[in-house]
């Protein structure tokens, strides 16, 4: 495993990128407080989602025929790290761009692709994830909301929750179990594409600690769908979610969920210009180990780019970033009140209060620590 994560760099064209994007990053985003930048990948702006689009920067895996760019994984880990550093507000379209797209790519029937992959690439179509339900989190296998085929399609009953936008979302990509029982695990799970104006889904957003609402609790009951809602095949849903789960997990926003407080912390040392030594000390260690970790997403990136599925790098390296992002507010906060006499402008204490309030959920969202730890001893041959 360990020789799988090999040291790369961003190809020259990838990186070329970057110029023009920071700088229309820089132009929309300039009014927004560092607070509100501080959400970055939870901060939903369908406006600033669809002008990104139409520039070219959504869906730019996907291959030019759909609308896609036709660029390669790092040319989209060059985007993502920009937007990802500004704080910009992308969750309109993260996740259609980030892992349904390119599932609907990889398993999609033609049709499928035709429809949905070209209105993701122009920031019209905003998915979300459908897979934890109140009794499947961690445990995934056993979920219980069913799709029963019947002479128009399929007849979706069940319960989805911490559904990340699921209220402002057009579809849900949602692994159901197709026959069988939850105890089967997982023998029959497929995937289906769930058109959330539907009648018979009620979805009821969830307020979280930062007084926020992205979550949401998703209810089906008799909800009719057609025949090419599934995804795939029938019964191969496990495999899928593997395959989607390692989009989810090997992107760069695995290290930069604090990365507006590190910068807003660094800004003001600048300012004050009488930083200590521990102070200094702990800047250097926390941005050598951002450089270290930006070096093995890079790496996992390399792999993607190559075609393959880095299931267990992804987990490695996840759980590695949500630790260090954890951390953070945390080194933060004791470096800021190690000098109580010394104001903190309250733009910078806004930012470590919302970082701080959000943090327990870095290793939680897309898979716990535990879970990301016993594929990695799987990974290592330990179990
Ligand atoms: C901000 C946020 C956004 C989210 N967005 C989405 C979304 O868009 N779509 C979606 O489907 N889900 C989403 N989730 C849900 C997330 O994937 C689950 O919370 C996560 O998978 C854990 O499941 P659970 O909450 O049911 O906890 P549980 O599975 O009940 O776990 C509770 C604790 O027990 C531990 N544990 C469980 N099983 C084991 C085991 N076998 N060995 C050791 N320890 C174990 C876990 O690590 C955890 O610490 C989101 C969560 C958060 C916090």
């Amino acid at each position: 495993m360990i020789e799988s994560l090999s040291l790369t760099a961003i190809p020259a064209a990838a990186e070329s990128i970057r110029g023009e994007l920071r700088a229309f990053i820089q132009n929309e985003i300039a009014a927004l407080a560092p607070a509100t930048r501080a959400r970055s990948w939870m901060g939903f702006d369908a406006d600033f989602s669809r002008k990104l689009a139409q520039r070219g920067w959504v869906g730019l895996t996907l291959p030019q025929q759909y609308g896609g760019a036709g660029l390669d994984a790092f040319s989209r880990f060059v985007v993502a790290e920009e937007l990802l550093n500004a704080g910009a507000p992308v969750s309109a379209h993260w996740i259609a761009d980030r892992q349904s797209g390119p599932l609907i790519l990889k398993y999609g029937s033609e049709a499928q692709r035709r429809f949905y992959l070209p209105r993701i690439c122009r920031g019209e179509a905003f998915f979300c994830i459908g897979m934890s339900e109140p009794n499947s989190g961690s445990d995934l296998a056993s979920v219980a909301s069913r799709a029963q085929r019947n002479p128009h399609g399929w007849l979706l009953n069940g319960r989805k929750i911490w559904t990340t936008n699921a209220y402002r979302s057009h579809y849900m990509i949602a692994l159901v179990r197709t026959s069988g029982a939850s105890g089967d695990r997982h023998q029959g799970l497929s995937q289906i594409i769930v058109d959330l104006s539907l009648p018979g889904v009620t979805v009821r957003p969830i307020r979280d600690l930062t007084g926020d609402e992205h979550f949401c609790e998703v209810f089906f009951d008799d909800v009719q769908l057609g025949e090419d809602a599934l995804i795939g095949a029938e019964g191969a849903g496990w495999e899928q979610v593997t395959a989607e789960l390692a989009f989810e997990r090997s992107g760069p926003e695995r290290i930069y969920s604090s990365a507006v407080l590190l910068d807003e912390w660094i800004e003001y040392l600048r300012a004050r210009g009488d930083a200590d030594n521990a102070t200094l000390a702990l800047l250097g260690r926390l941005v050598g180990q951002l450089g270290v970790l930006r070096a093995l997403v890079l790496s996992v990136c390399e792999k993607l780019a190559r075609g393959g599925s880095p299931v267990v790098e992804a987990a490695l390296v996840k759980d590695l970033g949500t630790e260090f992002e954890q951390q953070l507010p945390v080194l933060v906060a004791d470096a800021l009140a190690a000098f109580p006499e010394r104001p903190v402008p309250p733009p910078l204490l806004k930012t470590l209060a919302y970082i701080t309030q959000m943090s327990p959920s870095f290793s939680l969202r897309g898979g716990t620590r535990e879970i990301l730890r016993g594929m990695i001893a799987r990974g290592l041959g330990l179990r």
